[in-house]
């Protein structure tokens, strides 16, 4: 569907109206519900078709494929995060002010004290000479007063060189503080795996350095039946499980859970025959696990995952590489599960 053309031919005619229309076709051609969530989704390809996301939607309808809520999901949950990781980059930024500025007190206060502690040395060395001369004058009481003031400055100095310790104590524990939260940000609690947003920056960063990369998305087959049958927190379990039999089967690749029971691994540097190979290795350790309760050694029977795998082509969105991922995935799960599904973009998702 060519929708920039779509729109341009709107020109001159009642443009609210015609818009209205194409909307309402483009949801009735493409069979979705006109749901808010559909039709704001629409509402914008025809506002603005050179937007990125008008264009993911041509590549999926010029291949004679409908758009279907899940892709609208994917699709705009892309740029969701896109948004959040926005404003994360507001609150890094910020909190990295925060840390430099403390850092600079704390320097500045430590410079502070040292300029006082060498003036002070100075003038208790005068004081001292003073005092000497003024005792060796035989005048002793004058000779105590400045023994006592000199004890007073020496002691301020001491008192500011505790508080110096303490902040500088403070300003790194502020720091180790900050550099944690920026790990937690980037890790699942549940399986210490690294989380989506680890995923994106790894991406990013390895397509900014131009290396190879292939994508593959992994869910877990029925996963549902798992927690139904025996809880969620056996669900829990499998996924901890699941976790370390991916990240041990990909090593050197960088896992991650996705989100729920999805996760996606990042090949990097190796050809797509040899991801396959890694991932086949994973999908059949999965496989073969005996999983069992805990409490009674009740086996759970074999739990397995399915896949899409994909090379991300030189200088390809990450939305456009994933999408297509999870589309084979999809195409994995309908051909009967426990496979994967491994697929190449077309000439035109390739630059
Ligand atoms: P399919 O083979 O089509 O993927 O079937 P499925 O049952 O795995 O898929 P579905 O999307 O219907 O269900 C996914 C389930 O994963 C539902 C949700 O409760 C479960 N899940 C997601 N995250 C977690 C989690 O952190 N812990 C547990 N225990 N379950 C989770
Ligand atoms: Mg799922
Ligand atoms: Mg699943």
């Amino acid at each position: 569907m060519r929708i920039a053309r779509a729109v341009r031919s709107e020109a001159g005619q009642g443009e609210g109206r015609a818009l209205f229309e194409r909307i309402g076709a483009f949801l009735v051609d493409q069979r979705l519900d006109p749901t808010p969530t559909h039709y704001a989704f629409a509402h914008r390809l025809f506002t603005d078709p050179d937007d990125t996301l008008a264009r993911a939607v041509e590549l999926i309808t010029d291949r004679g494929v409908r758009i279907t809520p899940r892709d609208i999901q994917t699709l705009t949950a892309d740029e969701r995060t896109e948004e959040r990781a926005e404003s994360d980059v507001d609150l890094k930024a910020r909190a990295e002010g925060l840390v430099a500025r403390t850092q600079m007190q704390v320097e500045g206060f430590a410079d502070m004290v040292t300029a006082m502690r060498a003036e002070t040395v100075g003038f208790g060395r005068d004081l001292a000479a003073s005092a000497e001369a003024i005792s060796s004058a035989s005048d002793a009481p004058q000779a105590d007063d400045i023994a006592r003031i000199t004890a007073a400055m020496l002691e301020r100095v001491r008192v500011a060189e505790e508080k110096l310790e303490t902040t500088t104590r403070e300003a790194n524990d502020l720091r180790q503080k900050l550099e944690e939260a920026r790990d937690n940000a980037r890790r699942d609690p549940l399986t210490q795996l690294p989380n989506r947003r680890a995923f994106e920056e790894a991406f990013a960063a390895q397509e900014s350095a131009g290396g190879r990369m292939c994508i593959a998305v992994c869910d877990i087959d029925h996963f549902k039946s798992v927690n139904d049958r025996f809880g969620h927190a056996v669900g829990d379990r499998v996924l901890r499980v699941i976790a370390d039999a991916l990240s041990q089967s990909c090593r050197g690749h960088l896992v991650t859970r996705y989100g729920g029971e999805e996760f996606a691994i990042l090949f990097t540097g190796v050809s797509l025959e040899r991801a396959q190979l890694v991932l086949e290795g994973a999908r059949a350790t999965v496989q073969a696990k005996r999983y069992k309760l805990r409490d009674n050694d009740e086996p759970l029977g074999a739990i397995t995952f399915s896949a899409g795998l994909t090379p991300v082509a030189p200088g390809e969105m990450h939305q456009t590489a994933f999408h297509r991922a999870d589309r084979l995935l999809y195409a994995a799960k309908n051909a009967g599960r426990n496979q994967i599904q491994i697929g190449e973009g077309g000439g035109k998702n390739r630059r």
